[in-house]
């Protein structure tokens, strides 16, 4: 079977010549927003977007606005013909990829979206200023791509959240669509940043999702929130090469931690450095009532 490339924006004209040319049915555009260096994690969503839509756009943009000082903006991985490569497989129908300069003429909009109390805390406190510059892009690409459902991973949790937030609180008409999170066989969740892991780095990475299970089984066998986490940090704590940033049980509707003693269904969130390298990842826990 002959499958053949996405049509290719990077600037803005491009992209609105391609969206007048290319109307779906109605209510059938999906976007999927990326950074780029895609694995199986973004193309699962893009799966997910073509079952739902009969026109898929992919973003790929590193968006310096959430990245802070010290951060690894520069030396994110970018890998565009490969990414192109992938989403000429996945048949999808557009791909927008700009600059800095095309998304950002005057360096830094004057005018940004505040993510709020939700933006300060958690991965908010760690990266000040964060979730106001990815939620910035968002809106952006949301305004630039017009489309009716947009696809979004749990792999960045409170990312989802403030996005659904950020969609009722200013009446935006997308329909936000949240994709589980894809994990390689022995449970380490994908991202770009595992990229930046050595081999023995890998296997000490691997310690976040087993930690996250062992919370979920002592959920199951009837540990409150407070003891799920213990039993989590637990794991944690065996390991050399890691630096805990955060381990919480949270309520996943608004992602206010837990009281010890919570019962039903919540979300354990984990942050941790390993090496240079900084992961998230969370699973949800069901705390037996
Ligand atoms: P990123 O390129 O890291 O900004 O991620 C782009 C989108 O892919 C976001 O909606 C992420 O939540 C999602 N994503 C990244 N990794 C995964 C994963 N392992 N499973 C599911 N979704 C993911």
């Amino acid at each position: 079977m002959t499958v053949s490339a996405p049509f290719l924006a990077t600037t803005t004209a491009q992209l609105d010549r391609f969206l007048a040319d290319n109307q779906p049915a109605k209510g059938r555009r999906a976007v999927v927003m990326t950074m780029g260096a895609l694995h199986e994690g973004h193309l699962e969503l893009v799966r997910a977007a073509k079952e739902a839509a009969t026109q898929v756009i992919v973003t790929i943009f590193v968006n310096p606005l959430q990245f802070g000082p010290g951060e690894d903006y520069e030396a994110y991985p970018r890998t565009l013909e490969a990414d192109l490569a992938l989403l000429t497989e996945a048949g999808v129908d557009a791909v927008f990829a700009p600059s800095p300069q095309e998304m950002y003429p005057d360096t830094r909009p004057l005018v940004t979206v505040s993510a709020g109390h939700i933006g300060t805390v958690l991965e908010g406190a760690i990266r000040p200023g964060h979730f106001d510059g990815m939620l910035t892009v968002v809106l952006k690409l949301l305004n630039l791509t017009r489309p009716d459902l947009a696809f979004f991973g749990q792999k960045d949790a409170q990312q989802l959240l403030l996005i659904q937030r950020m969609v009722k609180d200013f009446n935006l008409g997308v329909k936000i669509c949240p994709v589980p999170i894809v994990r390689q066989e022995d449970g380490l969740a994908l991202s770009s940043r595992n990229s930046y892991l050595s081999q023995e780095e890998r296997e000490t990475a691997l310690t976040l999702s087993r930690a996250l299970t062992a919370a979920q089984l002592a959920a199951q066998r009837g540990a409150t929130a407070g003891q799920a986490r213990a039993v989590a940090a637990q794991v944690i704590e065996q390991i050399a090469g890691l630096t805990l940033d955060y381990l919480v049980v949270v309520d996943p509707q608004t992602i206010a931690q837990a009281d010890e003693d919570y019962r039903g269904s919540a979300l354990t969130l984990i942050a941790a450095r390993v090496g240079s390298t900084r992961l998230i990842d969370n699973m949800p826990v069901e705390i037996a009532p």
